[in-house]
């Protein structure tokens, strides 16, 4: 099952790709993990990408693709994935379409995680990352069980730069205007599917699972 999740920033799309990966035995492959694994490490990538990801901007299609297209050809990717915040850009989408050709395969879904820009800003307000293993948090939704730590790894959590709010309102812009129109390309391959993202954690996974069956 080769699976893409489209929405905005923060609407909740790392969150359920965990989940879809956990319950379908695929993997997670989410590009703001590869990027954020990257400037850790101090990498040549992960310097480019860290000047496009502090201002809210976008990373040169160019420097995103090509990774992409390598990750999903891995040994665990045989039998599907699901794409975090890939492609984010019409070019990405054009540039995968056309790899997935090349392999005779093809995306199933792409899910639209639908949560309007007013609950954007709480949410990633209260978001709360671990740089180490990419798990997420929120203070209030999905708060670990000891304050600032990771339930997974014991690191502890951040407040990431780009999730300040003058980042934030930014990176919606950008998403209306480069990775909106995503919608509309994958609606024309019949494998849009929506779900309603405002509702909490477990209903908008009940949805998922509808689309995706059990
Ligand atoms: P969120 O989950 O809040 O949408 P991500 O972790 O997916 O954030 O992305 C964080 C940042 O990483 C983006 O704002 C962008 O700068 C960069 N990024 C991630 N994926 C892509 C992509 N497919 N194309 C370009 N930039 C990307
Ligand atoms: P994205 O990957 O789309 O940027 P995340 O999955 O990181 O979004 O979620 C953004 C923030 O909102 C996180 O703090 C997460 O814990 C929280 N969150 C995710 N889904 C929900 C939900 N359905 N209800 C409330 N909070 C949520
Ligand atoms: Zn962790």
């Amino acid at each position: 099952m080769k699976i893409i999740m489209l929405g905005a920033p923060g609407a909740g799309k790392g969150t359920q790709a965990k989940k879809i990966a956990a319950k379908y035995g695929i993997p997670h492959i989410s590009t703001g993990d590869i990027f954020r694994a990257n400037i850790k490490n101090g990498t040549e990538l992960g310097k480019k990408a860290k000047t496009y990801m502090d201002q809210g901007l976008l990373v040169p299609d160019e420097l995103t693709c090509d990774l992409v297209v390598d990750r999903i050809q891995q040994p665990d990717a045989v039998n599907g994935y699901v794409l975090d915040g890939f492609p984010r850009t019409i070019p990405q989408a054009e540039c995968l379409t056309d790899a997935l050709e090349k392999l005779g395969s093809k995306i199933d879904y792409a899910i639209d995680v639908n949560v309007p820009d007013e609950n954007i800003v709480t949410r990633m307000g209260g978001r709360r990352a671990c740089l180490k293993c990419g798990a997420t948090y929120h203070i209030v939704y999905a708060a670990p069980a000891k304050e600032g730590i990771c339930d997974t790894c014991g690191e502890k959590l951040v407040l990431r730069d780009d999730d300040k709010p003058e980042t934030v309102q930014k990176r919606l812009n950008v998403y209306h205007e480069q990775t909106q129109p995503l919608i509309d390309y994958y609606s024309g391959k019949g494998v849009l599917r929506t779900v309603d993202g405002t509702r909490d954690l477990d209903e908008v996974f009940s949805q998922i699972t509808e689309i995706l069956g059990e």
